[in-house]
């Protein structure tokens, strides 16, 4: 199916994607106008905001969202899909910073959060390409320990029973590629089609009551009495509270966000429609598998017989490459068979990442935000709209576990902040695989 004429009408076409031009067709919501006076504004209309005003007004509050552009038009409508458990953490070096007791708290969230999601996705009947089944692949013999003590830790800590370490063999038969030294595979992991979740979530929420504006960009916040005033060009809404979920353009929004998060451009491809045989030699049983690299492989195939894959991530980009050139080698060294395939969507998009690689998740007086989930924002984005609705209508309790979440605020400007950013995300790596 190709992009209807309403995913690409009033002047706020969806970024170039496979999912854009696979998406269903999606009414344009119209901008806000007027003044408008509510419990919940929520900014922004990716999956963490789309979760805040649908729990919202679950629980009866009412609820106003305003997207600049189009719902899912940022990361959620383009991101490669992949749903993992747990977080992109490993879970002994939770365990060893937070101790046991608390490290399996937050693990118990993140396992509900993809349990929710599918939950979510059944309720609501969203047709979005949902499979279960998710592969982390060992890309080195030394990244097996690695996996093993967190299938141990998943297991004997965390008291989580779906994922499994498995061995080379598998892992080869799994996935198709010889690249790969074993992995650990998870039952409730998966992947979706993002745009078409998002446009389900959409629906939901106005079905429960919530009001979505597209075209609708917010330029001011600020105090007014008691209440928020949330400016966008044609209209204003006074809320009781407001939810900061604007990806990576949070920071633009909330000081707070800017010297916790950073955004980084990550990338992804997907090929033309590869014949059945072709397709047979690759991922098996409808999997989802993303590698142990440092900037993660990702890669699924679509029900329309392509391999939909994601690799490589910048800081800063370089005006030489393309997603294409980016993408192609990685996806080459991985499938041989694959060599000179046609690719007929390339794309980036900016996630956002903090410092620990735990999401920033928290308050400021009625401004809640949230945001850096480093690229694990399927799920985590749904788990962190849920947690702030749940604390805007007075239940605390989950959202004080996950706001108290260690992340640091990084000093120095932009020049600096990049190189500490990376260094920290490195550092991280290694600490969590000796
Ligand atoms: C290429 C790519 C691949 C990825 N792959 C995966 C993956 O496989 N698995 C995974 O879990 N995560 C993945 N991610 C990350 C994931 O997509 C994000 O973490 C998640 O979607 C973030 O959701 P969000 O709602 O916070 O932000 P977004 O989806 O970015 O939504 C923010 C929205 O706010 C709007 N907005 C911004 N400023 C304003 C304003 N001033 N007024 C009104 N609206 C505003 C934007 O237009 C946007 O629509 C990937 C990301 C990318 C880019």
């Amino acid at each position: 199916m190709t992009a209807s004429i309403e995913n690409t009408a009033h002047g706020h076409d969806y970024p170039p994607s496979y999912f854009a031009a696979t998406a269903h067709a999606a009414p344009f919501r119209p901008a806000l106008e007027g003044v408008k006076q509510v419990d919940v504004c929520v900014i922004g209309g990716g999956f963490t905001g789309l979760s805040a005003a649908l729990h919202g007004a679950e629980r009866g509050l009412s609820c106003v969202l305003l997207e600049s552009r189009r719902i899912g038009w940022g990361a959620s409508g383009m991101n490669s899909g992949q749903v993992m458990a747990g977080w992109t953490r490993a879970s002994r070096s939770l365990v060893h910073q937070l101790g046991a007791a608390r490290a399996r708290q937050l693990f118990e969230l993140a396992a509900e959060a993809v349990a929710q999601l599918w939950l979510r996705i059944g309720r609501h009947g969203i047709d979005c390409d949902a499979r279960k089944g998710h592969l982390i692949a060992a890309a080195t013999p030394q990244d097996m320990a690695m996996l093993e003590a967190e299938a141990e830790c998943r297991e004997g800590v965390m008291g989580y029973g779906y994922s499994r370490f498995v061995d080379r063999k598998a892992a080869v038969r799994l996935t198709g590629s010889e690249s790969f030294h074993g992995g650990l595979l998870d039952a409730e992991g998966g992947h979706v089609h993002p745009l078409n979740l998002a446009l389900g979530l959409a629906r939901a929420a106005e079905l429960a009551g919530a009001r979505l504006h597209e075209g609708s960009r917010v330029i001011r916040v600020r105090a007014r009495g008691a209440r928020m005033l949330v400016e966008t060009m044609r209209g204003k809404v006074l809320a009781r509270h407001v939810v900061v979920a604007g990806g990576a353009q949070s920071g633009r929004l909330l000081e707070r966000v800017k010297r916790r998060t950073e955004a980084l451009s990550v990338f992804a491809a997907a090929t033309e429609p590869l014949p059945a045989d072709v397709a047979a030699t690759l991922v098996k049983d409808g999997l989802a598998v993303c590698d142990t690299r440092m900037a993660a492989n990702s890669f699924h195939m679509t029900p329309d017989r392509r391999l939909v894959f994601g690799g490589g991530e910048r800081f800063r980009l370089d005006p030489e490459e393309t997603p294409e050139s980016i993408v192609r080698p990685r996806l080459e060294a991985v499938y041989p068979q694959l060599k000179g395939v046609r690719l007929d969507h390339g794309w980036s998009g900016l996630v956002t990442v903090t410092s620990s690689r735990m999401p920033a998740i928290g308050r400021e007086g009625q401004i809640y935000y949230a945001a850096g989930y480093s690229g694990q924002g399927v799920a985590q984005a749904l788990l962190a709209g849920g947690v702030i609705a749940e604390a805007i209508g007075g239940d605390t309790r989950r959202f004080d576990l996950i706001s108290q979440l260690p992340n640091l605020a990084v000093p120095g400007g932009r020049w600096l902040r990049l190189p500490i950013f990376a260094a920290i995300g490195a550092l991280a790596a290694l600490r969590e695989v000796h």
